[in-house]
């Protein structure tokens, strides 16, 4: 397969997105991956495989840590396929954060609610039926309209200072700005800010969901790390970042949807909330982890290494040994694991629900994705899960295949092989 980096397609900014430093240093270099969501057709097997470098810098400043390689965002998203209402485990997580935020915040009925990276308006479907006024706005054209048919308006545009400008004018200042996992995905946060800014007054709250830099290096997400994912946050240079802007973090929570993220709620310094104590909390917690620190990066980088050859070992036995190996879940998090693992040539065939990846070839390693009910059929001696948040929920929908006398192979946290005798293990 070749491999090709081309240079139009990715960029690199030489300063900290969060503090604009330049006191930025390499702590997790990691192999140049294909874009981890654009599952291939046949017909493009043939072209040149695009790869983007994906390696991790921390700030010396604020403690930041970040992609600094960015790929231009409409070929990230274009023929973007992710959809929040897939996945039953986000819908049911976004009804649970929306009635809290509602709970907590009691917006007046007809408040405008603003959700940066709406997606397919699952969220905002919580507040609308709760008689707010909702607005979206996501660049991914398709599933934009697709939500302001189903009744969730949603801009299909990335968000920007223009918009907000924009959007002040025709709809009013909202009461509450969502952000979920936005706020990782936007290289120009400092631009985000001051249009999230704009919009809000005294009375407002903006509120961010990411994936959490501390669950990442204790859980070993390396699943999280794609190229959507400019940023992995933790709340120190967070904090920071908002002071810049005169506003304050009033609340924190951390949450185990996918594999661990931290929810925020921020609001300008003279607001009408009282910051609570969640928030000096997880500094202290920060603070005592070293989590902002780049030997701790560097240790993560080993661990991955460490894991990279044990997999490496485990699956080369299994292949002397004339075993079969199939992968679980043709999920973001795949790409990224092929890749770093460079486990692409032990693995026959990848299995997942989604209809729109079968009989698509993975981005990295260009493998078949076949429909799950395949693993009956093709039976193989291992399927290694590629999806390994999901891990438990995948191993116990599917018993009948350890019944059958196959085997799974979980790689994160630890790597473990489960099969009926020891499924406890998990
Ligand atoms: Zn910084």
């Amino acid at each position: 397969m070749n491999q090709k980096n081309t240079f139009n397609l990715f960029s690199k900014r030489n300063n900290c997105r969060l503090c604009e430093s330049k006191d930025v240093q390499l702590v997790v270099p990691l192999n140049p991956t294909p874009v981890a969501e654009k599952y291939l057709l046949k017909k493009d097997l043939s072209k040149e495989n695009i790869v983007c470098p994906l390696d991790l810098y921390i700030c010396n400043d604020c403690g930041h840590v970040q992609l600094l390689d960015i790929v231009e965002p409409n070929f990230l998203y274009s023929d973007y396929t992710y959809s929040s209402g897939t996945s039953k485990g986000l819908v049911k997580h976004f009804e649970s954060y929306a009635n809290s935020i509602l709970e907590n915040y009691k917006p007046i009925k007809n408040s405008l609610i603003l959700d940066i990276g709406s997606n397919d308006g699952t969220l905002l479907k919580f507040f609308k039926n709760k008689g707010l006024r909702v607005l979206g706005v996501d660049p991914a054209e398709e599933i934009a309209n697709k939500a302001t048919k189903e009744g969730i308006e949603t801009i299909p545009k990335f968000f920007n200072l223009t918009l907000s400008e924009e959007i002040l004018q025709k709809y009013g200042s909202p009461k509450i700005i969502t952000a979920n996992n936005a706020f990782a995905h936007m290289d120009n946060l400092d631009e985000i800010m001051k249009g999230i800014h704009m919009l809000m007054d005294k009375s407002s709250i903006f509120v961010f969901e990411v994936s959490y830099l501390l669950d990442v290096v204790e859980k070993v997400l390396l699943g999280t790390i794609f190229h959507e994912h400019h940023s992995y946050h933790s709340v120190t240079p967070l904090n920071i970042f908002f002071n810049k802007f005169d506003m304050e973090i009033i609340h924190l929570e951390r949450n185990t949807i996918q594999g661990g993220s931290l929810i925020g709620v921020v609001q300008f310094q003279d607001g009408m909330y009282k910051k609570d104590e969640s928030v000096d909390k997880i500094l202290e917690i920060e603070k005592k982890s070293n989590i902002t620190k780049p030997e701790t990066l560097k240790k993560f980088s080993e661990n991955l290494n460490h894991s990279k050859n044990q997999i490496n070992k485990l699956l080369n036995s299994l292949l002397i040994n004339n075993k079969t190996i199939a992968g679980f879940g043709a999920a973001r998090s795949g790409t990224t694991l092929i890749s770093q693992m460079e486990i692409a040539k032990f693995i026959d065939f990848i299995v997942d629900d989604n209809k729109f990846k079968q009989g698509k070839y993975s981005p990295a390693g260009q493998i078949i994705v076949k429909p799950t009910e395949y693993i009956y059929e093709a039976k193989p001696d291992y399927l290694i899960i590629l999806a390994w948040v999901h891990s438990k929920n995948i191993i116990k929908n599917h018993q009948k295949y350890l019944d059958q006398g196959g085997s799974f192979i979980v790689c994160f946290p630890e790597l473990k092989v489960i099969n009926n005798s020891n499924m406890n293990d998990l």
